[in-house]
Order: C-alpha cells, then sequence, then structure tokens
C-alpha cells in the first residue's frame, strides 16, 4: 500500500530533524525533542498521503460530510498515526536501535483534549472510522489554546490546572493562512431595497470582525492511504488598516476586536452534558460555524457554479445542539451573498444539515436569551425569527388552534432562542444515540416533533474505534485475537465472533486472563507512580471512568464500598475475594456537589486504603487526571466495566463499549447501549440491576419517590448515610459531606430528594456486586465471560455506526486512493 518503510532512513530523517529543530545529536537529544523529531519524520510520510487523497477527491469531486463539532476528544496523535500508517512495531524496532523506547517517546506528547468526554470523544473516532472507510469528510471544530483542564487531586479536592497543551508546539498541524475566513459580530442590520429586483439586501453594519485562521490536522486511514482533515480554527485580529472605511482610525473598536480575538478561542468550556448560557460560549458557536459554512461553499464554488446544488457536494452533521447556528448561517450566506430567495436558501439548508440528539436532560437543552442572541448576531437572530415564523405557521395549518403545540414547539418561545427546536426544524435527519435513548425522544422528549414529522428521525448507536482501543492500547491482547483468528478484525470488527469457539477452551482461557493479568500489572504500576498507591493485580480491577455527574452515579458505587467496609469490619472473618476500586473522573470546574463527590471518594480511600485491619481486602484507587491517553491503559487493565447511570439518563455511553471489546463484563443498569451490549453478549455474561428507564420515567411523572422509605427501613442504608454526617471520613470536620447527604433524604433545595434513585437502587446494585464476586471466584466461568465480551463487541465499531450514517443519511461514496 503506502511507500515501504525503510529503516535506515527513517534513523536517518530522525537524526536530521534533531539536527535541524534543535541543533543537536540523538545522544544529547531530550526524549521530548525526540518525540518532535519522530513526528515530523512520520508528518513527511502522512503528507504524501494527504496529497494523494487530496488529488484523488480533486478528481472524482465526491460528496463530503462536514463533522460539526464544538469538541474533538482527540488523545495522542503518533502512536495512533504509526498504528494507522502500519509502521508502529517497524519504528518502534527503529527507535531501539537507537536507544530509545517508542513508549517512553509517546508519553511526551500532550493529549489534545478539546473535548470534555463521550461527545468529543464520538468525534474522534467516526474521524478514525471515516478515513479508514474512505469516506471524504472534514471534522470542522476550534483550535482552543487551552483544551480541557488537567486534573490535580490535593487533600482529596480536585484542582483545575491550565491545559496548555502547545506550549512544545504541535508537530502535526498544519496551519493554512490561505483559507482564513472573516466572521463578524454585533453591529446592526441596514435594510436596502434594490430597484432592480425588487427585493431587499441586508447589510450588517457597525460589527466588529474577527479573523479565522485554519489549522488542519490529518486524519490518517487504516492501511489506505487516505488522509482526511480536522480543520480547527483560530482566531486573530485584524489588523486596523483593514477595518472597512467606516471604523478608519477607530482606536477603540482596533482594540475591541483585538481583545475579541484573543478571547474567542482561549479555552474550552468544561462543562458535560449542561448548558450555562455564557456570550463567549455563543461566540465560540458563530466563531468556528461561519468560518466553517464558509470554507464549505467556497469549496463548492470551485468546481460548480449553481449553488442551489450544493447539497449534493456537502452534508453537515450537527454533533448535538451546540453548531446549531450553521442552519442560519447558511441561509444567510446562500440569501446576502449568493442572492438566492428564501425559499430557494430553505430548500437547500433543509437537504444539507442533520442534527444529533445527545441527550434528554433538561439542564443540557441550549436556550439562548432573545437579547444576547440578537445583540451578537443581528442578522442570524432576524433568520432565525423568520424560520420561526414560517414553522409556527406550520404547526398552526397541522393543528389549527391548538396553542398548546405552538408553545411546546416553536423556535422562538418566552424571550428564548431554543437551538434543538431549530435544529429539528431545519434538519433532513434527527438521531438519537442508542436504541433506547431514540424511542425515548419519539415517546417523550420530542413527541410533538415525531408526530408532526417522524420520517426524520432515526437511530445511530454510538461505537468506538478498535483500532486505538484495542489494537494500540492493548496490545498484547490484539496480538492474542489475531494470532487466533487473523488480522481482519482491524477493518471488520464483527470478524472477532470467530473467538467464541475458544470460550470453553481451558488454554484460551488461561491465555486470555493471563493478557488481563499482565494489563493490570501495567495499571498497577501506572498507580504506583502517580498515585503512590500499592494496588494487587490479584485484585478484581472493578472500574468506573467517565466524566463526574450524579446522573451517572459515582455516589452510588462510593457509597456501596462504604457498605462493604463496614461488612468486612464487621465480620472480619468474612470470605471476601480482594477488590480493588478504581475511579478517573474529572467535575466541571463549577458543579460542587460533583467536585464534593470527588473528595469524598478520595476521604473513603483514605480511610481503607490506611486501615491494616481489612488485610488489603479493600482498596481503592482515584486516578488523577482522566483522559484518553490513560484511559487506553485503565480499559485494557479493567475486570468490572462499572455502567451504573440511572437508567433513561445516558443517551449512549462509549465507555461501556471499550470495557466490552477489552474483555469487561458490564455491571450496570438498561440504560443507553448497555440495553444493546446485555443483547450481544448474552444477560448472563452481564451483571444487571435498578430500576427500568420505563419504571424511573413513571417516578417523574408522578413526581418523585420516598427515599426515606428506604433510609427509615434499611438499617445497612441508613448507617452508610450517616457515615456522611458523622465524621466517619472527615473526622476535622463532620459536616463536610453534609450537602450529599442532604441531597439523598432532604428537600432543604427546591430539587427532589435523591433525584437519581440511588437509594431506590441500592439494594439491587450490592446484589449484583455480590453476583459479580461470585462469578470471578469460579476461574473458568470468568475467563468464558470475559472473552465472550470481546467476542461479542463487533456490533460497537464506529465503522458500522458511520456505515449508517453514510447509508441512512449522508450517501456518500467511498474513495479508493490509486497508487
Ligand atoms: C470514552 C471516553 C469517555 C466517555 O465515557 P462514558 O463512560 O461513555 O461517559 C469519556 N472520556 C474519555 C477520556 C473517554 O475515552
Amino acid at each position: 500500500m503506502s511507500k515501504k518503510f525503510n529503516k535506515k532512513e527513517f534513523i536517518n530523517d530522525v537524526k536530521a530533524n534533531v539536527r535541524a529543530l534543535y541543533r543537536r545529536n540523538l545522544d544529547e537529544a531530550t526524549q521530548q525533542q525526540i518525540f518532535q523529531a519522530v513526528s515530523y519524520t512520520v508528518k513527511d510520510t502522512i503528507i504524501d498521503n494527504w496529497l494523494a487523497t487530496q488529488e484523488q477527491y480533486e478528481k472524482d469531486d465526491p460528496k463530503y460530510v462536514y463533522y460539526m463539532s464544538m469538541e474533538f476528544l482527540m488523545g495522542r496523535a503518533l502512536g495512533n498515526n504509526l498504528i494507522n500508517l502500519t509502521e508502529y512495531e517497524d519504528v518502534k524496532e527503529a527507535l531501539a536501535e537507537i536507544g530509545f523506547d517508542l513508549n517512553v517517546i509517546e508519553d511526551q506528547e500532550p493529549d489534545a483534549a478539546l473535548g470534555n468526554g463521550g461527545l468529543g470523544r464520538l468525534a474522534a473516532c467516526f474521524l478514525d472510522s471515516l478515513a479508514t472507510l474512505g469516506y471524504p469528510a472534514y471534522g470542522c471544530g476550534i483550535r482552543y489554546r487551552y483544551g480541557m483542564f488537567k486534573q490535580k487531586i490535593e487533600d482529596g479536592y480536585q484542582v483545575e490546572v491550565p491545559d496548555n497543551w502547545l506550549k512544545d508546539g504541535n508537530p502535526f498541524e498544519l496551519r493554512r493562512p490561505e483559507y482564513a475566513k472573516e466572521v463578524k459580530f454585533g453591529g446592526y442590520v441596514r435594510v436596502v431595497y434594490d430597484e432592480k429586483t425588487g427585493r431587499n439586501h441586508f447589510v450588517q453594519e457597525g460589527y466588529q470582525v474577527v479573523r479565522a485562521v485554519p489549522y488542519d490536522f490529518p486524519i490518517v486511514g487504516y492501511n489506505n492511504r487516505v488522509v482526511n482533515t480536522l480543520r480547527v480554527w483560530d482566531a486573530e485580529a485584524v489588523s486596523e488598516f483593514q477595518l472597512d472605511s467606516f471604523d478608519k482610525g477607530d482606536y477603540r473598536k482596533a482594540v475591541e476586536q483585538e481583545n475579541l480575538a484573543r478571547n474567542i478561542v482561549e479555552v474550552l468550556y468544561p462543562n458535560d452534558n449542561h448548558y450555562a448560557g455564557k456570550e463567549l460560549r455563543l461566540k465560540q458557536q458563530y466563531f468556528f460555524i461561519s468560518a466553517s459554512v464558509q470554507a464549505a461553499v467556497s469549496k463548492y464554488k470551485k468546481k460548480h457554479s449553481d449553488i442551489r446544488k450544493f447539497y449534493e457536494k456537502a452534508t453537515f452533521q450537527l454533533n448535538d445542539t451546540h453548531p446549531t447556528v450553521a442552519v442560519a448561517e447558511l441561509m444567510r450566506i446562500l440569501i446576502d451573498e449568493e442572492g438566492l430567495t428564501w425559499e430557494e436558501a430553505w430548500d437547500v439548508t433543509t437537504k444539507t444539515c442533520a442534527y444529533t440528539n445527545h441527550t434528554i436532560m433538561a439542564e443540557a437543552l441550549e436556550k439562548w436569551p432573545i437579547e444576547l442572541f440578537s445583540r451578537l448576531l443581528p442578522r442570524i437572530y432576524q433568520i432565525i425569527e423568520e424560520i420561526n415564523r414560517r414553522f409556527v405557521a406550520e404547526i398552526e395549518a397541522r393543528y389549527p388552534g391548538n396553542f398548546e403545540k405552538v408553545r411546546k414547539m416553536a423556535i422562538i418561545f418566552d424571550g428564548q432562542v431554543k437551538m434543538a427546536h431549530l435544529a429539528i426544524a431545519a434538519g433532513y435527519s434527527v438521531n438519537g444515540v442508542a436504541e433506547l435513548h431514540t424511542e425515548i425522544l419519539k415517546k417523550q422528549e420530542l413527541k410533538d416533533f415525531y408526530e408532526m414529522m417522524p420520517e426524520k428521525f432515526n437511530n445511530k448507536t454510538n461505537g468506538i474505534t478498535q483500532r486505538r482501543f484495542l489494537l494500540h492500547g492493548n496490545p498484547l491482547l490484539a496480538a492474542w485475537v489475531t494470532d487466533h483468528i487473523g488480522d481482519e478484525w482491524i477493518t471488520d470488527l464483527p470478524q472477532i465472533a470467530k473467538l467464541k469457539v475458544y470460550a470453553d477452551d481451558r488454554k484460551a482461557q488461561q491465555e486470555f486472563m493471563n493478557i488481563k493479568y499482565q494489563n493490570k500489572v501495567r495499571l498497577a504500576k501506572y498507580i504506583r507512580e502517580h498515585n503512590g498507591i500499592e494496588v494487587d493485580p490479584r485484585s478484581i480491577f472493578d472500574v468506573q471512568v467517565k466524566r463526574l455527574h450524579e446522573y451517572k452515579r459515582q455516589l452510588l458505587n462510593i457509597l456501596h464500598v462504604m457498605y462493604l467496609y463496614n461488612q468486612i469490619k464487621d465480620h472480619p472473618e468474612m470470605d471476601f475475594y480482594p477488590r480493588t476500586f478504581i475511579f478517573g473522573a474529572k467535575a466541571a470546574a463549577g458543579y460542587r456537589r460533583a467536585k464534593l463527590t470527588i473528595k469524598l471518594i478520595n476521604s473513603v480511600a483514605d480511610v481503607i486504603n490506611n486501615d491494616a485491619s481489612i488485610k488489603n481486602k479493600l482498596k481503592v484507587v482515584f486516578i488523577e487526571d482522566y483522559r484518553v491517553s490513560n484511559a487506553e491503559l485503565i480499559f485494557a487493565a479493567a475486570d468490572v466495566s462499572e455502567q451504573i447511570s440511572t437508567a433513561s439518563k445516558e443517551a449512549s455511553g462509549t465507555g461501556n463499549m471499550k470495557f466490552m471489546l477489552n474483555g469487561a463484563p458490564t455491571l450496570g443498569t438498561m440504560d443507553g447501549a448497555n440495553v444493546e451490549i446485555v443483547k450481544e453478549v448474552g444477560e448472563e455474561n452481564a451483571f444487571i440491576f435498578g430500576l427500568s428507564a420505563d419504571e424511573v420515567i413513571n417516578y417523574e411523572n408522578n413526581g418523585g419517590y420516598y427515599p426515606e422509605n428506604i433510609f427509615n427501613s434499611d438499617q445497612d442504608i441508613r448507617r452508610v448515610l450517616m457515615q456522611l454526617i458523622n465524621g466517619t471520613y472527615a473526622p476535622n470536620d463532620p459536616e463536610m459531606f453534609r450537602d450529599i447527604y442532604d441531597s439523598l433524604l432532604n428537600t432543604k433545595s427546591s430539587d427532589r430528594a435523591d433525584t437519581y434513585f440511588i437509594l431506590a437502587d441500592f439494594k439491587s446494585y450490592a446484589e449484583a456486586q455480590r453476583r459479580v464476586e461470585e462469578a470471578y471466584r469460579d476461574e473458568a466461568r470468568w475467563a468464558k465471560m470475559a472473552m465472550l465480551n470481546t467476542a461479542c463487541s463487533g456490533k460497537f465499531t464506529s465503522d458500522r455506526t458511520i456505515q449508517q450514517y453514510v447509508d441512512e443519511i449522508w450517501h456518500l461514496d467511498k474513495e479508493v486512493i490509486e497508487a
């Protein structure tokens, strides 16, 4: 396929790069300098393929998908690029020859953490799959100067440290100033009547302008020479000479524009599944969307003259509502700049935009105040008003006299612009991200929209890339799988089902569990080096890693640990299989209860890990700074996958899929994609507990439930809860965890008590945990279970997800790069 790897040439290139970049010889270079030099060498290969891809696309003139997302949680590039170039082993060997360890070199690279969690990581997996399947695609996003904060744990508390990921330079990015675009904010709209056409023209004046400069990141397909592009936009001030004549010499304005440019791409908002309504956030959204839509239109016009057929060559996938201004921005360009009528522009827009819904939780829904929106984006607001006027007319025509329908579906209502409603009204597709989630959308959250336009609604169950999360993250298991069934699973994950024939094979079971053990040793080393805690790789590694959020119920997990600790203390003679509970989670910087939960986990860890009387039967570890790079180590080493969200709240989850791929059975609720995981692997190979989504929704629709009944009738639970407020885990400040206690029992706040049904599910969870222990004690049974999880994970590749998007939404043609 690609040019054959030449070890000698590679070493020479690395040497030359170390000289050119740092004026040093190999033996004087730091590991970081070697990382840079190796990356530039690899980039050379990539650029050959990037050019070849561009040439092929240029020739074939295909349709592109523009995957628009505020977040791309890419992680590290070097190892992944080597994997996809199929040069990982070659480079490892070449580096060893000159005295360097590729693993150590990889560790020099900062994670590209331009995302919070699942939504951003999904975007990254999708780009990998698009390139591997050979579909023309652009990722469109923001080049934040600071990505997701680094998490330090100090005295058990989360401390946020800025993530200066660009400080040593980013070897893989390419600045493309020739494709810069201008983005306008504020000012007012002047209406000019054109006598010749008899139409009004809309001119934005008195605005501030920012230059958007794209940086391109190569997205390398697996072993196919395809290199697609992630294009993220940086903001620069437009120099004062380029102000329009109206503003010439306006010094104050020049300074304001400078500040706007500096602030706009400064930092990623660290909220996951939570809308904060900040003005700067809306600026970020319009900034990257305006630049991306302008770029897509420019690209189309290079080859085509009829803008009314734009949708034949471009489709926009909106990753949640964050990029939804794309709808109005495309309308603006088509009407104001391309001269289309409203009807023509609407026809193009509604054939171009498609929307993915990621959550049903009310606090995540984006609703912008009209005042803010119209001040910042006056022309865009005008367009949305007109979209709303026509949409409301449609609702009224469909449901005459039914004002309730207008109230529930209008795009602008009650002083707010509702982005989800705009995305649904203008999108040709609305998809949920797991079967259960899509059904809840249709039956509950978006019921009225579904009733009015059922043809738009569809499901695309999320997926993950096996190239990063098995081939790169778990090389031992990857090699074992390939030994047994060949390597086609790398691009065709369902083939991994061929492992099923080994599920009862004692030798295969032992090999499989021995690999798990080695991965646990590798993680134990990481924990020793990063936490200073000694964990026993022979204990059960029970893992919950994901964003810290009440609905994900890390609290249920740690309360259960407190319960187990009580049991062991009460019954020291009890036969208890040693367990290591591993947590990893960042909390949004302003999410107080989530941060207090981190403190609770660390406080419980302190007490338990230092209690010699329990003889290491229990360990609790909070891994600092959970992110893509350490996630790869964690999934490979997990025995148990904790997926314990309140049923109906987790739209899909993707962490659950990564655990499954790596042979960790799910301990979880029937929520999100857990439902589909259980369907694939069989109920007997998972540990399911808790209320169903229907039951939760039923309670919610009827005013909640009464956790105090459980508190009063169950002394184990009562004891654990009392330990939150009696100083057991905070001897110097017994009130420390009062807020958590209150959240479960009291209605001091306006919230219902125990909004997330933790007490309701506690006993069922504890029972499921007992089943986990029992299953683990039977080595053969556990090995079979673990292996079947890997073997049944074929559905959850993002290659499948992307193929479904292509077949059912985007309708792209596969490209092949000719030699
Ligand atoms: C996969 C992944 C997530 C999403 O995890 P969920 O359990 O689905 O919430 C978040 N962060 C990182 C670093 C991931 O790799």
